[in-house]
């Protein structure tokens, strides 16, 4: 547990530059364009033997009318509530300005704990400015260089006392406040289940990555989903540094949503975005709980899409599959007809994985996508007991008995479910090996039916017990 540093300001006064340098690595979707990084971004950085989460409020272009005043305002307030302590930086070289003084007056009113920065500081043409800053009232300015890598050593000075205070609180608190996750632990005596998926919760929100081909609408969906109360945080750190995603609450629901590209239009960058797009999406897949994987109803199915859905199957994740664009669609029943039978014949891996239609342009169908996720979530944590499985395995023997290869029938005698997330069962048989791959989809098909898990993958292991 480490504490969070937000980094405030008016925009362009240095805050992304000092958030890569304190990420470690540039990250390749920010720019200096405006708003081409997104409202707030979340990364774990390091300054010396520091480490603590910083929250990056840049990507507001110049507020030069009075509702981005007002966004602003509320997103600092954000960061200040979800901080424990904030950077507010402002340009040196630039001076204070009236806006500065609108964002010192936020921090004063939310009583925040401030370490104010003058900004750009290197050299002497920044000497007037670090001393107007001194009237903020805030008290000593750190003379900072975020992009020479300058007073670094001051703003350590300044964290340590923090997070040695953090990490005294942490550990005071620690037996209450920790969380632990047991996906093994949702029995009752009998051996049956008890509770379906853990349910998402603040400290732990559902992993979603919306992945799919450019231009599949993956930016529109998430924008639409954020809506005006959008928050977003950045990369991984020593997960995913390039992917970015976004801490949301939609519709009560906790999520972390992976977004892969596409988030921004500007030209210059495009190009950059695309070649990012398809590794950004396989580690968005590797990271996420469910993935959403996107179609554009006008050209469902393509290859780029039959693979990043084939990928999420294999590497075990849940998968939602939504065609969007459903708004400019008119044989919508026919429509429907034929991407199921696609879906069905090119995917025969995620069979009975949810297809819902969207627009993320208006929104249609979006409340229908989020109760598929929780539901692929749930399917994907569910657990069966044994006692219901090895049942249910007698029955699935009779009805078809195993092949009996060289004369010798092999034997299946007991069945348990080794993992959830996604499930996975082991089989206790005689001579796995020369086990057929028709019979093992049997029994996963089976299972599939059977205990109502619909589109998870099933992982089925055979093992030796003569
Ligand atoms: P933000 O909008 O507050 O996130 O600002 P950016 O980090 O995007 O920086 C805005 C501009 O100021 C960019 O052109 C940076 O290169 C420049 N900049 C950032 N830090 C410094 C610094 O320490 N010194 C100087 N001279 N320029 C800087
Ligand atoms: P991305 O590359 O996957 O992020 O795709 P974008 O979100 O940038 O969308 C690509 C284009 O499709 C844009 O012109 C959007 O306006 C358009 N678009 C996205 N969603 C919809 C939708 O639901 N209906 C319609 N008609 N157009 C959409």
């Amino acid at each position: 547990m480490s504490f969070t540093l937000a980094i405030v300001g008016r925009p362009n006064v240095g805050k992304s530059t000092l958030f890569n340098r304190l990420v470690g690595k540039r990250l390749a979707l920010v720019d200096d364009q405006p708003g081409v990084t997104r409202d707030l971004r979340e990364g774990e950085a390091r300054l010396g033997d520091l480490r603590f989460t910083v929250i990056d409020t840049a990507g507001l272009e110049d507020a030069t009318d009075d509702s981005l005043q007002g966004r602003m305002r509320r997103l600092t307030e954000r960061a200040v509530d979800m901080a424990d302590v904030c950077l507010f930086m402002v340009d040196a070289r630039a001076g204070v300005t009236p806006t500065d003084e609108v964002f010192a007056e936020i921090l004063r009113k939310r009583s925040a704990h401030v370490i104010l920065a003058a900004n750009k500081a290197e050299g002497s043409a920044a000497d007037a400015g670090v001393i107007e800053a001194y009237g903020l009232g805030l008290g000593e300015p750190i003379r900072l260089s975020g992009e020479h890598g300058e007073g670094l050593n001051d703003l350590y000075s300044q964290l340590m006392p923090i997070a040695d205070d953090f990490a005294e609180r942490a550990a005071e608190h620690a037996p209450e406040t920790e969380v632990t996750v047991d996906d093994e632990a949702d029995f009752d005596e009998d051996g049956e289940e008890i509770a379906g998926a853990p349910a998402p919760t603040a400290a732990k929100p559902l992993q979603v990555a919306v992945v799919g081909r450019p231009n599949a609408g993956k930016s529109t969906l998430i924008n639409k989903i954020l809506g005006e109360d959008r928050l977003l945080t950045g990369p991984e750190a020593g997960i995913t540094r390039d992917a970015i995603s976004l801490r949301i609450d939609w519709d009560g629901t906790p999520m972390r949503i992976f977004d892969t590209a596409g988030m921004r239009k500007k030209a210059k960058v495009q190009e950059k975005l695309e070649k990012l797009s398809v590794s950004d999406g396989l580690r968005a897949v590797k990271f996420a709980e469910v993935v959403v994987v996107l179609l554009d109803a006008a050209i469902p199915f393509e290859q780029q899409d039959l693979r990043i859905a084939d990928l999420a199957e294999r590497e075990g994740r849940a998968v939602v599959v939504a065609v969007n664009k459903w708004d400019i669609e008119d044989q919508k029943q026919e429509k429907l007809r034929d991407l199921k039978e696609a879906f069905e014949r090119l995917l025969p891996q995620l069979r009975g994985a949810p297809l819902v239609t969207v627009s993320a342009k208006t929104g249609r169908g979006l409340d229908r996508l989020h109760d598929a996720i929780l539901r692929a979530y749930d399917v994907w944590n569910r657990r069966v007991s044994t006692a219901r499985l090895n049942r249910w395995l007698t029955g699935m023997l009779e009805q078809h008995p195993p092949p009996a290869p060289q004369g010798k029938r092999i034997k299946l005698r007991y069945m348990t479910q080794a993992k959830t997330r996604p499930p996975g069962f082991v089989v206790m048989c005689s001579h796995p090996d020369k086990m057929p791959d028709s019979y093992s989809r049997y029994l996963v098909n089976g299972l599939r039916q059977d205990f109502d898990m619909p589109g998870t993958p099933i992982r089925l292991t055979l093992r030796s017990q003569s």
